[in-house]
């Protein structure tokens, strides 16, 4: 209780609750808790299933969490193994966001101090305990749906029903969890679903360790050339999106879809 923020936890009936409408996700009694009593609630894996094409967003801290050995192509063959068309990381979503954050500054003077809208937890917390600061708050969403709205357009796009698109992102995160399971201020989020980074993550180095004697360019192998085009990959030209992202948002009208409606 003494580690909450905003004293959402009371005690009812000798029974520990949380007020939903005073926390702010932050995930300090998660990771208190001495009984692990809470917990973030998961998506089942499976879910993925449910769509035609399934996009997998990675935040850039997961490709670091494997062995150096590893090589980022065995981490994208294991993915589509597990049953995904497209993975994109995060990153590149962020050349954007820092552009027009730049131009929101410059557009925005009278707003300073700015406040930063990264991280979901500080987004809420201000919202419930310090609603006078809400008008400092950047109004730009962040970089996992900006990377959420841009695979799903470049789909849609390609001629494939909306509906057939799901975006999955991996996290831990339990404010970015909630972020997307209801989202700030938005009706709902650009991003279908979680998957706990500690689960892919374990299933992945399984599998690896597992065929640690197969060939590193299974894509060569397989057959599989026609995945290639759609991996993000680091450091290869046309695979990055974002290295044009003027162009995105001119040409696309996309520009407004970056913007984040918070309710005050
Ligand atoms: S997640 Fe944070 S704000 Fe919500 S109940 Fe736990 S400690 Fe309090």
């Amino acid at each position: 209780m003494n580690v909450c923020p905003t004293a959402a936890i009371r005690i009812k009936y000798g029974k520990a609750t949380i007020n939903e409408a005073a926390c702010t996700d932050c995930g300090m009694c998660l990771k208190t808790c001495p009984r692990q009593a809470i917990y973030v609630e998961q998506d089942d894996f499976n879910q993925i299933f449910k769509f035609s094409y399934r996009i997998i967003l990675l935040p850039s801290v997961f490709i670091g969490q494997f062995p150096e050995d590893i090589s980022e192509e065995q981490i994208f063959s294991e993915l589509h193994n597990l049953g995904f068309h497209y993975v994109m990381e995060v990153d590149k979503s962020t050349g954007l966001l820092m552009e027009e954050t730049k131009h929101y500054l410059q557009q925005h003077p009278r707003q300073r101090p700015f406040i930063s809208s990264f991280c979901p937890a500080v987004v809420r917390l201000i919202q419930v305990r310090f609603p006078s600061l809400i008008g400092h708050i950047v109004r730009l969403k962040q970089a996992m749906d900006i990377a959420a709205i841009y695979v799903r357009k470049k789909y849609i796009d390609k001629g494939i029903p909306e509906k057939e698109i799901g975006v999955f992102y991996v996290t831990q995160c339990a404010a970015k969890i909630a972020a997307i399971k209801c989202p700030v201020g938005e009706e709902s989020s650009p991003v279908d679903g979680v998957i706990n980074m500690d689960f892919i993550y374990n299933k992945i180095l399984l599998s690896i360790n597992r065929h640690k004697s197969r060939r590193t360019d299974r894509y060569r192998l397989s057959g599989t050339e026609g995945m290639r085009p759609f991996l993000c990959r680091r450091g290869t030209g046309d695979q990055q999106p974002f290295s044009h992202h003027r162009k995105i948002t001119e040409t696309d009208g996309e520009l407004y879809q970056i913007q984040l409606h918070l309710y005050q």
